[in-house]
């Protein structure tokens, strides 16, 4: 049975009462398990593995599930890991965390660094911390497992793959995540940042853009590129294309409405004396709310067809959605519940305003409940080291933050004691913020 958390019945402004004390129980088992957590996480940074194929990584989030007495369901969409702990009548929390890593060459130096490269020679790295992720996953999953009289509830711990590619949420609800194990009543989530470890960050509403991924293919005719009269050039029109493209965020959308629209990839041609045939542009749409990223995509055809006519291009290009990441909306009762949790965990001196962020997450998708949609908060924790912080350029906080390296880069090197053990905590305290208190005496 399950109580649905009331968003209601604790004020979004102050944490549960005797909150500190039912943590500070339960946190008592986390320098046991801190151990654990850093060798996970030290194997798991030295063995990444790209979207899809994190066989290894899921094989060692299920036993350890297993070791704290979960109910572990493997292979559930892909190499999705479901650990199950039902502690009594109370609410059900998920508490996600995703597993794979990115085609990245490693270029921090550490001694765990990772050296993967797959068959085809790609350099593999855990570039975005979701080896943080997992490895917090599994300290929170055994922290509260051994201390199930300070809680009630169940437990329903996901270890998620293809993150990055915005497909392994999608794949675990399909493959019935909530009709076979429940729909929560909450769904829990973090992912790393360069904000100086130890610090938190929490937004209402929107925390994160959503995404597309646009194709466009431009027609045009080869030819020599000495006789440029007997051609349509494809790279001319590819060019008009791009420039004009600028012009969506800057004059097609109001400044109130953010929005990001970059041309990642322009590939044309072959040799510097031949016309191509062909044009092809890849790009990506940010976009804090649904139907902006409607109207983006619309003025993206619009421009691409436009600007094709205007050339004389034998045919229309064509446009392709190849896919899209849903816009990150926290509950905002949900997400005030969490903050106030850090607040009192961790003191307010801890917390930095929220900042929208114009990176993508398929977390979001958790929110779809098959008869309702599922309070969701996500939120960030920081992971720079101490010491590359202080080094870091910059007066302020936001400018400090952009001169540390950050997730997606080769330099990405989470402070590892601290990370591990405040991520542990943060997760663990939003967790019981969720779950209905227990029976122990709260005498620490
Ligand atoms: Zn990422
Ligand atoms: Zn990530």
């Amino acid at each position: 049975m399950n109580d649905a958390v009331d968003p209601q019945s604790v004020p979004g402004t102050s944490a549960p009462s005797g909150f500190k004390a039912r943590a500070r129980h339960v946190l008592q088992h986390l320098d046991a398990v801190l151990p654990n957590v850093d060798a996970l996480y030290a194997d798991l940074h030295e063995h990444p593995e790209l979207s899809g194929h994190e066989a290894r990584t899921a094989a060692e989030v299920a036993w350890r599930l297993e070791a704290e007495g979960y109910e572990v369901s493997r292979n559930v969409g892909g190499h999705g890991v479901v650990g199950l702990l039902r502690n009594g009548d109370g609410p059900t929390v998920l508490l996600r965390g995703d597993m794979d890593a990115l085609p990245v060459e490693e270029k921090t130096g550490l001694p765990y660094a990772s050296r993967v490269r797959t068959k085809e020679g790609e350099p593999v790295m855990h570039a975005c911390g979701h080896d943080v992720h997992t490895a917090c996953l599994v300290g929170t999953a055994a922290v509260l497992a051994r201390s199930r009289d300070a809680w009630r509830g169940t437990l329903m711990v996901v270890g998620q793959p293809s993150e990055e590619t915005l497909t392994g949420a999608k794949a675990m609800l399909d493959a019935g995540l909530y009709a076979r194990f429940g729909t929560p009543d909450a769904v829990l989530g973090q992912h790393t940042s360069p904000l100086p470890v130890g610090m938190f960050m929490h937004r209402e509403g929107v925390a994160m853009m959503g995404s597309a991924h646009v194709r466009l293919r431009l027609f045009g005719r080869g030819a020599h590129g000495a006789q440029p009269q007997l051609s349509v050039d494809p790279v001319v029109l590819g060019a008009s294309v791009v420039m004009r493209l600028q012009t969506i965020v800057s004059r097609a959308l109001s400044p109130l409405e953010p929005a990001v629209v970059t041309v990642g990839q322009f590939q044309a041609g072959t040799r510097a004396n031949v016309i191509p045939d062909e044009a092809v542009l890849e790009l990506t749409v940010r976009t804090e709310d649904d139907a902006v990223q409607a109207r983006v995509l619309a003025a993206i055809e619009r421009i691409a067809k436009g600007e094709a006519a205007a050339a004389g291009a034998p045919k229309p290009p064509q446009v392709e959605v190849l896919n899209r990441g849903p816009v990150t909306r926290n509950d905002p009762a949900l997400v005030g519940r969490v903050r106030d949790a850090h607040a009192e965990w961790f003191g307010h001196a801890a917390l930095v305003p929220g900042v929208l962020g114009t990176a993508s997450e398929d977390f979001a998708l958790f929110a779809q409940g098959p008869e309702h949609p599922v309070p969701i908060a996500y939120w960030f924790m920081g992971v720079t080291p101490p010491k590359a912080w202080e080094a870091a350029r910059g007066a302020t906080l936001l400018e400090k933050v952009a001169n540390v390296p950050g997730p997606h880069s080769g330099h990405y090197a989470p402070d590892r004691a601290g990370s591990l053990r405040t991520g542990c905590e943060s997760l663990t305290v939003a967790a019981l913020a969720c779950l209905q208190g227990g029976s122990a005496p709260m005498d620490h």
